[in-house]
């Protein structure tokens, strides 16, 4: 089984809703939608208190090239714009929607390619152009949604050469089973979805990236026309736009990007470089399912799929939900919270981010809520580095996050760039083998942001 080297098995605690289905949230009373959910500069709202909307309709607009559009999350009226925090702990601009019961729903005018799509996903690749395609994504307001939130029109013309698409199906953060599921469930959307990527960007070399962990979603996928294994004897065989499914062993971080394309392509992305650079893209499970909603469908992104799970939830659900839905309403249809929860976690609990309480709304980068008991959460409090060289052992981008860690600590922010601080994406496997339960994901972002203020 292909993998990386370094990285950590961690327990994954995804029974607890592998075996769910997909539920719809239905419509709550108020929506919070933050302007700025993406990388790049916030949208720009283009509506004002007072005015009616309709589910889908765009509410802010992109600010530039590396901004992304936000469209209405339900049928309402704009009560105001409202600085709310996110779940970074920081306060954006959201605009507060309040629903009025209405069913209307704004899309994008079908593109005419799209005029015979049968809806299980039997696109008609040839009558569309990379050009429509791209379009429609920025349109549509499309962002990475496996948690990066880079706008996907941006992502699909990079300026180095491209030959290859890896579609990131790892999903190696514990408890979450979001992708999973889509991919069990809407299995021909998205390789729909999936090949308009690829035609977007203009290549036929696909990979689907996939840990042996989610088996149900593997043979899916494997059942459908123009998808093959990753085997010697399927390859030999492999016809010109066949989508090969990588199977992964199961270890984190394995969905992290230079991890996957590292297993997949046995490529090695360069220090401070991009994906692009060795000829790759990536994208996730959720955000080709988008593609293949606004192109086919001329949806805008205005829902996600995501988690509610750890054991202090007492109904873990994978739901469909709104984006700017109130994680209180969220957390409510899941049957509220146990008395015994400590930790709550927006995303996964390796790279997710702890929240104070329950006053924040759901993004487009939401792939997880998680409510964790006092038996899940580690409440260790840190101690001094025992020099067991463990974080560096487990470290995928061959760093040594004890010295990051230190020169941190001491306020040395030269020193800690300078053993790699910068390089590091944060999935925090250091931190979880670290015996000492030393803070080095937190060391790492504050180096970051302090090397941020200097520059
Ligand atoms: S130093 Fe960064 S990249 Fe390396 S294991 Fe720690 S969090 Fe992951
Ligand atoms: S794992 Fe923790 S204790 Fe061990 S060297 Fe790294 S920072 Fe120090």
């Amino acid at each position: 089984m292909k993998t990386f080297k370094g990285g950590f098995h961690v327990p994954d605690r995804k029974d607890l809703t592998a075996g769910v289905s997909i539920e719809d949230m239905p419509v709550v009373t108020d929506y919070f939608v933050s302007v700025s959910q993406h990388i790049g500069k916030p949208a720009q709202p283009v509506v004002k208190a007072g005015d009616e909307v309709v589910e889908g309709q765009l509410i802010a607009e992109a600010n530039g090239l590396i901004s992304a559009n936000i469209h209405s999350p339900v049928c309402g009226e704009v009560v105001e714009i409202v600085k709310r925090k996110n779940a970074q702990g920081a306060l954006v601009d959201c605009i507060h929607i309040k629903s009025n019961g209405k069913q209307d729903k704004f899309t994008l005018p079908p593109l005419a390619a799209f005029s015979a799509v049968k809806t299980d996903g039997d696109v008609s690749y040839e009558s569309v152009t990379s050009e429509q395609i791209v379009e429609r994504i920025r349109e549509a307001g499309i962002v990475g949604m496996g948690g990066a939130g880079f706008p996907t029109a941006v992502k699909l013309q990079p300026k180095d050469p491209v030959d290859s698409l890896i579609i990131n199906a790892a999903e190696c953060e514990p408890y979450l089973n979001c992708d999973n599921r889509l991919l069990i469930e809407r299995t021909a959307e998205f390789l729909a979805g999936v090949r308009l990527l690829a035609k977007a960007i203009g290549v036929t070399n696909v990979y689907i990236g996939i840990e042996a962990n989610k088996q149900e979603a593997y043979n899916k996928l494997l059942e459908q026309s123009g998808v093959i294994a990753d085997s010697k004897e399927a390859l030999q065989n492999r016809k010109e736009g066949d989508i090969v499914v990588v199977l992964l062993k199961a270890k984190y971080p394995q969905g992290a990007e230079k991890t996957l394309i590292k297993a997949c392509l046995n490529r090695e992305v360069p220090v401070g470089g991009l994906p692009a650079a060795v000829g790759c893209i990536v994208d996730n499970v959720g955000t080709a399912y988008a593609v293949w909603d606004a192109v086919v469908n001329g949806v805008t992104l205005h829902k996600r799929l995501m988690t509610v799970s750890g054991d202090g939830i007492a109904n873990p659900k994978n739901l469909e939900v709104a984006i700017g839905t109130p994680l209180s309403a969220v957390v409510e249809l899941c049957g509220g919270l146990r008395e015994n929860t400590v930790k709550l976690i927006s995303g996964g609990p390796m790279m997710g981010f702890s929240l104070m309480d329950l006053d924040v709304s759901v993004s487009k980068t939401d792939s997880g809520f998680l409510a964790l008991t006092d038996k899940e959460a580690s409440s260790l409090l840190p101690t001094p580095c025992i020099n067991c060289g463990r974080c560096a052992a487990v470290c995928p981008m061959k760093l040594m996050p004890m010295y990051i860690d230190f020169y941190t600590t001491v306020g040395d922010t030269e020193n800690a760039v300078k053993y790699g601080a910068l390089n590091c994406f944060e999935c925090g496997t250091c931190a979880y083998v670290c015996p000492a339960k030393r803070p080095i994901v937190q060391s790492v972002r504050l180096t970051k942001i302090k090397a941020k203020e200097k520059k």
